[in-house]
């Protein structure tokens, strides 16, 4: 197997290094996706950047493709390859909480529940992902947005420092003072740029939020996004949230006679004062008559993890997604037209609001390019059964193409198919070509290309 045997390899790693012929291969090789179902030749379960080092090392040297696993959540399968080498960073999930610096440091396979349960104990909080089985890595190094964003930024705004293990196997900081041009590339640019072992992001003090879903007729879908959007831009910084289709779940504070039926939903989350929240949620009640709803106090890491049970590992995924900068009557009739017809309630469209904090990064910052962007479509196709692969990705391929000439050419990295690769200039638009440049300082052979990939 080239210049590296594999018992050379296992004798750097202290993590357990898993082929075909191991036992453990079938897990090892899973990743979240079940639509995603490729056999790599080797996984490596790192425990330490320097298990990472000998994974990056031990691809390049032996010429075989590098996947790398944060918390495992890609829809495109990034995570996982055929023939190569897995970088596994899944057991890597500590996290460390500074609360006189106010700052947390999390490893590379940390997900958002580990990061939340960690922060949560000293009243703390960054942005992260709305699910908390998202790893922490993937979610920050192509953006981040979530229901703090609004108030905080992205968690890519967050982040204060990452440890990187780049291409040639060395081990690098990046921060403001150190290595800056890879700084600027990591928040938004993906996994273009090397393997990151652990990443410092800031906290603010956020403890018990209040919110949860309310739901409404889908009668009303275009009412409530008209509304939605004129109310948003203009509310305090501490309401997150975002409109979302769903079909309703059998949960017992929706009527057991519309169980299964799609809805409009605001799911909300407000970080201000607690007993603020009621009336910080009010214009939401005006927006059209409530179905049902579900809000309340509860401590942040409980709304971040409401919703697991919606979308547990195996299910079959594709999703597509769009930035708008106005989410006009084209944008509101197309998604009034298709989001009836979700195909299972595990699927689901979130509408998300860019703007507060998000709004005060400049573009080029950060990578992170759609700064004036006042919203982020996923159209979030997920299913249990294989049998309805070939219907429901054409549901969300044709409810994207109804979108598309009402949103602009990019979208969020993160919520993008494996099929969106020639749209990855246009989700970076004015910062594409420091991207290049950045690109081929670090990876010029481009040995972390399993990615939306920006090509050196
Ligand atoms: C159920 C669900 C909910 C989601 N909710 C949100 C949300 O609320 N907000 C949001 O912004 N996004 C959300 N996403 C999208 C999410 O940001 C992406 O799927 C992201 O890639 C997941 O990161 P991961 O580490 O879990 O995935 P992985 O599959 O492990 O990684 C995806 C890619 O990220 C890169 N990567 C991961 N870890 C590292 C690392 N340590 N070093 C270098 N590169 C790395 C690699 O390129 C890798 O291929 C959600 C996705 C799912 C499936």
């Amino acid at each position: 197997m080239g210049r590296l045997s594999i018992d050379q390899l296992r004798e750097r790693v202290r993590g357990v290094v898993v082929t075909s012929d191991d036992d453990g291969y079938e897990e090892a090789r899973k990743v979240y996706n079940a639509m995603i179902d490729k056999r790599p030749a080797v996984v490596v379960r790192c425990t330490h950047a320097g298990d990472v080092m000998a994974a990056v090392d031990f691809a390049r040297e032996n010429e075989l493709d590098l996947a790398v696993r944060g918390g495992g959540h890609s829809v495109p399968g990034f995570g996982t390859c055929d023939d190569g080498v897995v970088a596994d960073l899944s057991g890597m999930r500590g996290v460390r909480v500074d609360p006189a610096r106010r700052t947390a440091r999390a490893e590379g396979g940390a997900t958002w529940g580990d990061f939340n349960a960690a922060t949560y104990a000293f009243g703390l909080a960054t942005t992260g992902g709305i699910i908390s089985t998202t790893g922490v890595s993937g979610l920050t190094l192509g953006g981040g947005i979530g229901y703090l964003s609004r108030k905080l930024g992205l968690s890519c705004d967050n982040l204060v420092s990452a440890d990187v293990v780049t291409a040639d196997g060395r081990f690098l900081v990046a921060n403001e003072e150190e290595n800056a041009d890879l700084f600027w590339a990591l928040r938004g640019g993906g996994g273009n740029f090397g393997v990151v072992t652990s990443l410092e992001f800031k906290l603010a003090e956020v403890k018990d939020v209040y919110g949860g879903p309310i739901l409404y007729e889908m009668a009303d879908a275009a009412t409530v996004l008209r509304s939605f959007r004129d109310f948003i831009g203009k509310a305090p910084e501490e309401l997150g949230g975002f409109p979302a289709f769903q079909m309703a779940p059998p949960l017992p504070f929706i009527p057991e006679d519309r169980h299964g039926e799609p809805f409009i939903l605001v799911v909300s989350c407000w970080a201000g004062a607690l007993d603020e929240g009621g009336r910080a949620l009010q214009p939401f009640h005006d927006f059209a008559p409530v179905v049902a709803e579900h809000v309340g106090p509860m401590p942040y890491p409980a709304l971040n993890s409401a919703f697991d049970a919606l979308v547990p590992p195996g299910l079959q995924h594709y999703w597509k997604a769009n930035f708008v900068t106005e989410l006009g009557d084209g944008a509101i009739e197309a998604h009034t037209r298709h989001a009836p017809d979700l195909p299972a309630v595990n699927s689901t469209v979130h509408i998300y609001p860019i703007d507060g904090a998000c709004h005060r990064v400049a573009p080029e910052a950060t990578a992170f390019a759609y700064r004036d962007a006042s919203f982020a479509t996923v159209i979030a196709g997920m299913w249990p059964d294989p049998a309805d692969n070939e219907a429901n990705t054409a549901w969300v391929r044709d409810y994207y193409e109804a979108t598309a000439p009402h949103s602009e050419e990019g979208g969020y990295v993160n919520f993008m198919a494996g099929d969106d690769q020639d749209r990855v200039r246009a989700n970076y638009r004015g910062n594409y070509d420091r991207l290049v440049e950045v690109k081929r300082l670090y990876d010029p052979g481009n040995l972390f290309h399993l990615n939306q990939n920006i090509t050196p």
